[in-house]
Order: C-alpha cells, then structure tokens, then sequence
C-alpha cells in the first residue's frame, strides 16, 4: 500500500564532473517497479545540474535544507520557493548533523517544516536519538519531543503530505546499523503516535530508516512493515551502492 521511498543525502559532497557520473549510473540502473521512488537531495549548487538529469526519469530530486524565511535579508539562505523553482519534490528538514552542528532545535525544524508546505515541498523530518540516550532508555522520549514539537505545530493534517526518517544517531556514518528488531519498534512508535491522532495519516506516511544502509543490509530492514525505505548517506555516492538498496527494496516490493 506505500511504495518504499530510497533517498540519498549527498551531504557536502559532489562537483560538476562527479555528479554527472554518479546521475549516469543511477539513471541506468532505476529499478523498473513503480513502487520504488528514489531521491537524491545534492548540495544547493547542483540542485540545477540535477534537476536538468533527473528531468524525464524517475528520480526526484530534494534539498538538504530550507530557509524559514521567504524571501529578503538573509544573507546564505535559500527559500523553499527557490528550492521548488528549480525542481525539487522534497527537502530534508531536521538532519541530526544541522541539529548537532548547527544549533538547529525542535522549534527551528518545526518552522522549516511548515515552510517547505507552504510551497508544496514535501518535507523530509528526521528524528533520532544519540547513543547516549538509548542507552539511558530514553529512545522514545527524545523521539516523542522531536515529533510533538511538529505535531504541535503544523498539525497532523500536515503528515498527510510528509514523509518521516527515523536516523537513531549512533547509526549515521559510522558502520553501526540499527538492527532490523531495533528501527522496527521505533518505526512502529512513530506510526502508533500518529495513529493516535489520525489513523488514514499514520496508515499514509512513508517512514524511512537512515544510518548506515548498505546493499547488504536494506532488504533485512525494509522487510519489517513499519519500514518503507531508507535515508542513504555514504552509500547514495556511488551508483553500484545506492541502487543495490533500491533494488532491496524492489526486491520486496
Ligand atoms: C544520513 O546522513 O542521513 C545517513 C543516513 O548517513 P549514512 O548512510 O552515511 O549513515
């Protein structure tokens, strides 16, 4: 009932040169199944660049962030409308390395959020936890705030037209993949806060799994039901790497 949704974060990574090499490779290799979408979300000097290569495919093309702002004085920024002018379809919002690196808060995610609904971008909202805070036991109160600080927000109508990444921070680029039983139950958690606020929303979402997805490990996540793909970092650099998780996931699909 939801198509499975394989994602890359090119981080700051990419040139002119090697992008047209890694969209040759993965434009010649699209799972032919409809029920795999795929995004790749380039740094904002290339968003151009790609879109022209993307243009006729499959393949949808996202941001890495968004201004909350919508135009004027604010010098580095970028609007969502100049995200949408130029062909995105989505934008991350809340990667745990702005939160970490960038001071951004639940609160600042919120307004990018709804920022990028006001121009018709679907928003990618990432929540995660800190190995630290699992280990305290504490998953599901981090996760919670993170998401209530949105539902509160925007509303739950809003996740009608979301797509949500669950990143338990541990995982992202350091080789230590949640297991499959572990992204699972937070999955199910995610979908369950939802659902108590709206069933047909919860039931809707495509919730991704991001930290360090690899070829041979994204069918052992995306099998799980609660699971609908995955946020790819190091792994959407390289066309072989990328499309073995898209093809896990047509595999399943
Ligand atoms: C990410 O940065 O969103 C991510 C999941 O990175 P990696 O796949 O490299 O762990």
């Amino acid at each position: 009932m939801r198509d499975f949704l394989v994602a890359g974060n090119w981080k700051m990574n990419g040139s002119n040169a090697a992008n047209a090499a890694l969209m040759d490779g993965i434009l010649g290799g699209v799972p032919a199944t409809d029920q795999v979408e795929l995004l790749v979300c380039p740094p904002f000097p290339y968003l151009a660049q790609v879109a022209d290569m993307v243009g006729g495919s499959r393949v949808m093309l996202g941001a890495q962030n968004v201004s909350v702002h919508a135009s004027g004085a604010f010098t580095g920024e970028t609007a969502g409308s100049m995200l949408a002018d130029v062909g995105c379809s989505h934008v991350i919002v809340g990667h745990s390395e702005r939160r970490a690196l960038y001071g951004e808060s639940s609160d600042i995610v919120a307004e990018k959020f709804q920022a990028a609904q006001a121009v018709a971008l679907t928003p990618i909202l990432c929540l995660g936890e800190t190995l630290e805070e699992r280990e305290a036991g504490q998953t599901e109160r981090v996760i919670d705030a993170q998401l209530d600080a949105v539902l509160e927000t925007a509303g739950v109508a809003a996740f009608a037209s979301a797509v949500i990444a669950y990143e338990p921070v541990w995982a992202i680029g350091t080789g230590m993949t949640a297991t499959p039983e572990q992204a699972q139950e937070v999955h199910r958690h995610i979908r369950a806060r939802l659902e108590a606020q709206d069933a047909d929303i919860a039931a809707g979402i495509q919730i991704l799994y991001g930290g360090s997805v690899k070829g041979d490990n994204a069918g052992g996540l995306f099998a799980n039901p609660d699971i609908d793909g995955g946020l790819i970092g190091g792994a959407s650099l390289k066309p072989a790497d990328f499309l073995a998780i898209a093809d896990a996931a047509a595999a399943l699909g």
